[in-house]
């Protein structure tokens, strides 16, 4: 994994002893094989979890995404953080460790694009409202319901750590389309 690291904005001269850096992980991409394999569930949560929740929130800031798992910083984990603040106001920062849908209602399509899968957008057709259980970053039981926007970021996410991403959800004839599409880019984009 490379890990490209960027100096925290802070400006105070003294902060910069403390050698104060956040990591900004690399976003694997469609193809790549770690995205279709099924996240391991923690068992504990140490250090290293800490530092990776804490890198995961940077990397989607950095990106500008609502949502990511941690199989697309490369570390096939059962975690995945969400923060909806860049479409509503005072939507809080979520850490989800090891998260189960106990409960789906409705259904409402919209659209909605992935980290790994850049520049694409689908329509797609979801639960509108999902009640959900899993672990927070300090290791408490959690339970919460969510609707809108929020609801669709946390099927995307966990979608993500069962190996699924939202293609796979496409019709077969919309995702063959898609598939050529893409290809197509990679070839461009690469012969420039
Ligand atoms: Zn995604």
């Amino acid at each position: 994994m490379t890990v490209k690291k960027i100096q925290s904005t802070r400006t105070s001269a003294n902060e910069m002893f403390y050698n104060d850096f956040m990591a900004v992980l690399e976003i694997r991409k469609y193809p790549e094989k770690i995205l279709k394999q099924k996240t391991i569930p923690l068992q504990t949560i140490d250090g290293n979890t800490q530092r990776l929740i804490d890198d995961m929130i940077e990397t989607m800031h950095a990106a500008r995404g609502v949502g990511l798992a941690a199989n697309q910083v490369g570390i096939s984990q059962k975690l995945c953080v969400l923060d909806l603040s860049l479409t509503e106001n005072k939507a809080p920062l979520i850490v989800l460790i090891n998260p189960v849908i106990v409960e789906r209602d409705g259904i409402v399509e919209a659209e909605e694009g992935c980290l790994s899968i850049p520049g694409y957008l689908t329509s797609l057709k979801r639960a509108g409202k999902v009640f959900i259980k899993g672990v927070n970053r300090e290791g408490k039981d959690v339970a919460m319901e969510a609707e809108g926007l929020l609801a669709r970021a946390i099927q995307h996410e966990l979608d993500h750590l069962e190996g699924l991403l939202f293609i796979d959800r496409m019709s077969p004839i919309k995702r063959e389309f898609f598939k050529r599409r893409y290809k197509k880019q990679m070839k461009e984009a690469k012969g420039k």
